[in-house]
């Protein structure tokens, strides 16, 4: 009696256990995608291209040798998930039993969940995805979303605490309230991908003499890593996904307001810190306002600047040198020259300091899917929605031009934007520009004429009479005649909720 139970026992256990099936999968040129069903465990090779695969709930899967622009679905919700880091190797795990081992490289990969996606990407040495680093530890995918943002105030012990014009107060104000304050800049602009979580802390005394710090580098100097350290000994910085740091004013010798922000991975009081910052500064405290606040954190979130190149009265000693690019379109009168303003484009944060970012730089930060950007090589006719509402329609048109010697696509990038950007004129009354269609390049890597180097900035070639990148009036066009593009903007469409511009483009094939 007692052998019978025992066999019944192990004959029900070998039904229940359903078994692993344990796959090896090589996918080729012709047929670079796969799909991994609920319950398999399989290791895949992939090819130098960009590969597509699926992974089904409960799958268990490897991925080897995908260098390409991969697309990896994942069948659940990004809130099961965690990630984590061994070396360039990145775990996704999830509490359904799906596991997934990739590795991140050069090249963005899209890692796309029911609810949202990012790209996973090696950046300045560390790996992202989206716009958070991942660690050696798991991390909730969910808190991705949630930007826990330390606002830390900070004065000279020889100025007294009273010399600067920030209060935690003030700070709170400018982060909270009204409808510019930074938390609605930040869920308007990003679509409510991104939620700023903030924190205030300080005033804390700086404890050395200014002139300690003067006549030095203001991108950066000891000051920044002063005051890192001060951040680090008082409020732990891997606590946070963003610092922004107010220094006080400090004479580096030159008008108007510093500001830097980088990914730093350092060791700081002993404890390696990875992580991005940007500091407010200068004379005048002329960075101490919401716009410029947001144009620091937009930097924090892998965008570049908005520049423009326009014909000046402004002396340029220099050429301006765009990778394979010459300045095309750019017709300047006999006393004017082209030159070029860093953060001259007008029409968002990492420009003129206002209005939303452009496509190019949206993309980079994750707020756009791949999904919502219409990739055109040839003549075609494209309905995009209205750029700033938060609808799933296509928010961009990428117009590809030229590759760069680093496999980067120079692109015509294209976007209706129907919401005011509030400007003044020069009597001080409100301009509201509405309903344009809006042109721009992205350029790897410009130099400018001061021999700086810019990086992964967006251009636009302002309002000439041959460039005209900014159309204003259904009917208007751009046509650039050296690469044989024509962008014609043909009508606006409206439904319940939401304007559509529909745009007939001509490309030369
Ligand atoms: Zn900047």
């Amino acid at each position: 009696m007692k052998r019978i139970i025992v066999l019944c026992l192990i004959v029900l256990a070998s039904f229940t256990v359903t078994p692993a099936l344990a796959e090896t999968v090589v996918l080729t040129d012709a047929n670079p995608d796969f799909t991994i069903t609920t319950g398999t465990t399989a290791t895949v090779y992939g090819t130098s291209g960009a590969n597509h695969i699926t992974i089904e709930s409960g799958a268990n899967v490897k991925l080897i040798n995908f260098p390409g622009s991969n697309t990896i679905t994942i069948k659940s919700d990004s809130s099961k998930f965690t990630v984590s880091r061994s070396g360039a190797t990145v775990t996704f795990k999830g509490s359904d039993g799906t596991a997934i081992k990739m590795s991140a490289t050069g090249s963005a990969q899209m890692i796309v969940f029911n609810d949202i996606e990012f790209k996973l990407i090696i950046r300045d040495g560390n790996v992202f995805l989206g716009s958070d680093i991942v660690t050696k530890d798991n991390m909730p995918i969910s808190s991705n979303n949630i930007k826990k943002t330390l606002f830390i105030h900070f004065y000279f012990f020889e100025d007294g605490e009273d010399s600067v014009p920030y209060s935690i107060e003030k700070t709170k104000t400018m982060v909270e309230q009204g409808d510019y304050s930074i938390l609605s800049i930040f869920s308007e602009i990003s679509y409510d991908k991104i939620q700023i979580q903030p924190t205030y802390m300080g005033l804390f005394s700086i404890n050395k003499p200014k002139v300690d710090f003067q006549n030095e580098d203001p991108s950066g100097g000891t000051l920044v890593e002063y005051a890192l350290e001060l951040t680090e000994a008082n409020c732990q910085l891997e606590k946070f996904d963003i610092v922004i740091m107010m220094l006080p004013h400090l004479d580096y010798g030159y008008p108007g307001c510093q500001a830097y922000q980088g990914v730093v991975t350092k060791i700081i009081n002993g404890k390696e810190y990875s992580g991005q910052y940007a500091w407010l500064s200068g004379n005048d405290y002329g960075c101490y306002n919401k716009a410029l606040m947001s144009h620091e954190m937009g930097h924090t979130f892998g965008m570049g600047h908005a520049s423009r190149i326009m014909c000046s009265l402004l002396h340029s000693d220099s050429e301006i040198v765009i990778d394979n690019l010459t300045l095309m379109s750019l017709d300047c009168e006999p006393d004017e020259t082209p030159t070029y303003f860093v953060t001259g484009d007008g029409y968002g944060i990492m420009g003129g300091y206002r209005g939303h970012p452009t496509a190019y730089q949206k993309i980079e930060a994750g707020w756009i899917k791949d999904s919502q950007v219409e990739i055109i090589n040839n003549t075609s006719t494209i309905e995009i929605d209205s750029y700033e509402d938060k609808t799933n329609g296509i928010k961009t048109i990428q117009i590809p031009l030229i590759e760069n010697n680093n496999g980067e696509y120079i692109s015509y990038w294209i976007e209706y934007r129907t919401m005011p950007i509030v400007d003044y004129d020069d009597n001080g009354n409100i301009i509201r520009e509405t309903n344009q269609i809006q042109i721009r390049l992205n350029i790897p890597k410009l130099i400018d004429n001061f021999g700086q180097t810019q990086e992964n900035i967006t251009l636009s070639f302002g309002d000439t009479s041959q460039s005209k990148m900014i159309l204003r009036n259904i009917g208007d066009s751009f046509n650039d005649p050296y690469k044989g593009v024509k962008i014609i903007w043909e009508k606006v469409n409206s439904y319940n909720t939401h304007k559509t511009a529909t745009i007939h483009i001509e490309v030369n094939e």
